[in-house]
């Protein structure tokens, strides 16, 4: 399968809340994908996340969705390796699913106005239910030599999607718990219509009261 030529544009290192960080930029066409990992050199083979913008939560504190908590998960376990080499790969313009800040806004509202989860909202809009495209990952990984990658994901079309581009490829389940009543509906709606790979009776088990969550 062909891919586009992608190019690194820079790098540097960043100190962070969860260590000292490597930040590379890469173009691929119009697209600017970031790699960040705990080492300037990676090595075969590669913890990996892929990971999909989320504004509304990431920088605004949503409590809708789980991405996030995933994204911290990932850098805290990221910032304190110092042997095997992490990397998380992250696509700025994957926000949504792929659709974009402003139709994820116009989903949240169809989502609120009648109720329905965020597969049938996108359907109501006519949007797709995922418009993400992963290649630059393939790419990246091609420009670090690396063709084994232990993941960390629940979503096994990310999962597939590696294996289809011959990526020796190791799944590793990468749960967060729910922090609202809304994120868990999130993680219970992706579990039953998304295939996600997360337990349901492992998901029951975290709920207790949805009291204890904020409303
Ligand atoms: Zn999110």
């Amino acid at each position: 399968m062909s891919l586009d030529k992608i190019i690194r544009v820079t790098k540097t290192k960043i100190p962070t809340n969860y260590g000292n960080i490597w930040f590379f930029c890469f173009n691929f066409g119009e697209r600017d994908v970031f790699l960040i990992s705990n080492k300037l050199k990676i090595n075969n083979p590669l913890n990996l996340r892929i990971h999909s913008a989320c504004i509304t939560s990431e920088i605004f504190g949503s409590l809708k969705c789980d991405c996030k908590l995933q994204l911290d998960l990932f850098l805290n376990i990221l910032g304190k390796e110092k042997k095997e080499s992490y990397a998380l790969i992250y696509f700025p313009d994957h926000e949504g699913r792929g659709i974009g800040i402003f139709n994820k806004i116009k989903v949240y509202e169809v989502q609120r106005r009648l109720n329905l989860d965020t597969y049938d909202a996108n359907k109501h809009l006519k949007l797709p239910i995922d418009a993400r495209d992963y290649k630059p990952t393939i790419e990246i990984l091609r420009y670090f030599k690396i063709n084994k990658v232990i993941l960390y994901t629940n979503n096994p079309n990310k999962f597939k999607f590696l294996k289809n581009y011959k990526i020796d490829v190791i799944r590793k389940p990468h749960i967060a718990k729910p922090n609202s009543f809304y994120s868990l509906k999130y993680l219970q709606t992706k579990i039953i219509k998304g295939g996600h790979l997360i337990d349901i009776e492992d998901l029951n088990k975290i709920i207790f009261k949805e009291s204890n969550y904020v409303k």
